[in-house]
This record gives structure tokens, C-alpha cells and sequence, in this order.
């Protein structure tokens, strides 16, 4: 006997989570790739800051790029394919070491 489908309207609601709770998990052992920071090479256009969609990019006292936070980057890349200093990024890429 095959089991009767639900309709939408029948399915349960879903959670909503109240925004910035992600604060609270750390998801950066998701990662398999890793972003660099090169500080040397960085212009602090901030385009990285702007586009990283897990708010890990990191400023200083004075709002300038300082780092990565890696207790919530994915290792997703954005910031990496944003970052317009040629011919090196001032964000590269690396596979991940556990
Ligand atoms: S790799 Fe993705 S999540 Fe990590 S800092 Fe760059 S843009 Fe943000
Ligand atoms: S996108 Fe590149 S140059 Fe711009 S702030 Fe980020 S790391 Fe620095």
C-alpha cells in the first residue's frame, strides 16, 4: 500500500533561525581549500571583505584587511577570485592540511 504525499499546505513548517546565530558554530573544519592572506601585496580595496559570504574577512583597529577568520571561512574562494592584484593575489588558495 503506497503511502498518501503531503501537500504543501499539510508539510510542517521549517526552523527559521533568527540572523547572525552562525556566529555561534564554527565552521571552518568544513574547509578543503584554504585562503592565504598576503599582507605585502594587498591594495585594502576591501573587495574581499565585501564579497566573502561568511563575514571571515578580517580588519584591524583601523579597518584595514588583517587576516582570515578560519573559525568560520569555508574556504568557498570568492574572496581569492575577487582580489584584483596582478599578477599575484594578495589571497591565493591552498588545499587544506588537518
Ligand atoms: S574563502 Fe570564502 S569564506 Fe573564506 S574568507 Fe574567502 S570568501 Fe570568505
Ligand atoms: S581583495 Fe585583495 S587587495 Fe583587496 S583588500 Fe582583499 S586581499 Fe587586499
Amino acid at each position: 500500500m503506497s503511502k498518501k504525499l503531503l501537500s504543501v499546505k499539510e508539510l510542517p513548517k521549517g526552523d527559521v533561525l533568527e540572523a547572525g546565530t552562525a556566529i555561534l558554530f564554527e565552521t571552518g573544519d568544513w574547509r578543503s581549500d584554504r585562503p592565504i592572506f598576503n599582507k605585502e601585496l594587498c591594495i585594502d580595496c576591501k573587495r574581499c571583505w565585501l564579497y566573502c559570504p561568511d563575514m571571515s574577512i578580517l580588519l584591524d583597529e583601523n579597518k584595514k584587511v588583517s587576516g582570515i577568520d578560519y573559525k568560520h571561512c569555508k574556504g568557498c574562494g570568492i574572496c581569492s577570485f575577487e582580489c584584483p592584484v596582478k599578477p599575484n593575489k594578495a589571497i591565493t588558495m591552498e588545499k587544506e592540511v588537518k
